[in-house]
C-alpha cells in the first residue's frame, strides 16, 4: 500500500517509515502541509497518517480539504482513510477530528503493532471487506500475520512480492496497470527499474504458480475472480 506520512517531528517520522516499508508498504513522508498537499495532489494514496500540530498549520485544515475535493479534477481521494496521531490528549481534539472526517486516531506515544492493526481495519473498511483473510482457490492470504498459504504450505515471498500479491487479491477481477502497481509499491525516493514490477510477477509466478496472475498484454496484471476461472 501507498502511505503518506504528515509529521513534523522527523525522529517519529522516520520510524514510522521504517516500520511501514519493513511490512511492504511504500511510505512518502512530509513536515509540513504544504509539502502534503502537493503529495496528495500528485499521487494516489491508500491511506494517510496525520500529525495535527504542524508547523504551517493545523492537521486538521489538511483533513478538511481532502474531504470537501470533488472527484475529477486532481484532488484527493476524498474517501481515503485518515488516521490521526496527535499527542493531544484532550477528548475535544479528538472528537473535533472524527468530526472532519478522520476514521480513527491514536495518541502518542502509540505502540507500532496496534497502528499496524488500526491501519489494516482501515484498509479492509475501504476496500469494502470485513474478511481480515484473503481467500482465492487454496491460497490464503493473511495481512495482519503477514504470511501466505498455499493448500496449507507457507510460501515465503518478499515484502513486496506480498504487497503486489496483496493489491491484485483486493482488486480480483479488474486489470491493475503497471503503472497503478509501481506508484502502490514505491516511494518517490525508490530507484525504480522500468521492469522492476514485472521481476516481482515473474518471482511470484515462479512461488506459486504460472496460472494465477493473469497478464494482459501492453495494460497489466490481473487476478480473475472465482466466477472467471
Ligand atoms: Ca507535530
Amino acid at each position: 500500500m501507498r502511505i503518506l506520512v504528515v509529521e513534523d517531528d522527523a525522529g517519529i517520522a522516520a520510524g514510522l517509515r521504517a516500520n511501514l516499508q519493513q511490512r511492504g508498504h511504500a511510505v512518502d513522508a512530509c513536515g509540513t502541509l504544504g509539502a502534503a498537499w502537493a503529495a496528495l495532489r500528485s499521487e494516489a494514496f491508500d491511506l494517510v497518517l496525520l500529525d495535527l500540530g504542524l508547523p504551517d498549520g493545523d492537521g486538521g485544515d489538511l483533513l478538511r480539504r481532502i474531504r470537501q475535493s470533488q472527484a475529477g479534477d486532481g484532488l484527493p481521494d476524498r474517501l481515503m482513510p485518515v488516521l490521526i496521531m496527535t499527542a493531544r490528549d484532550q477528548v475535544a481534539d479528538r472528537i473535533s477530528g472524527l468530526d472532519l472526517g478522520a476514521d480513527d486516531y491514536l495518541v502518542k506515544p502509540f505502540d507500532l503493532d496496534e497502528l499496524q492493526a488500526r491501519m489494516r481495519a482501515l484498509l479492509r473498511r475501504s476496500a469494502g471487506r470485513a474478511q481480515p483473510l484473503l481467500v482465492h482457490g487454496d491460497l490464503v492470504l493473511d495481512p495482519a500475520a503477514h504470511s501466505v498459504l498455499r493448500a496449507g504450505q507457507a510460501v515465503e515471498l518478499t515484502p513486496r512480492e506480498f504487497a503486489l500479491l496483496q493489491l491484485l487479491l483486493q482488486s480480483r477481477g479488474r486489470v491493475l496497470s503497471r503503472q497503478q502497481l509501481e506508484s502502490r509499491l514505491y516511494n518517490w525516493q525508490d530507484a525504480v527499474g522500468s521492469n522492476a514490477v514485472e521481476v516481482h510477477v515473474h518471482h511470484v509466478r515462479r512461488k506459486l504458480g504460472d496460472g494465477l496472475i493473469q497478464t494482459v498484454r501492453g495494460v497489466g496484471y490481473f487476478i480473475p475472480r472465482d466466477d472467471q476461472l
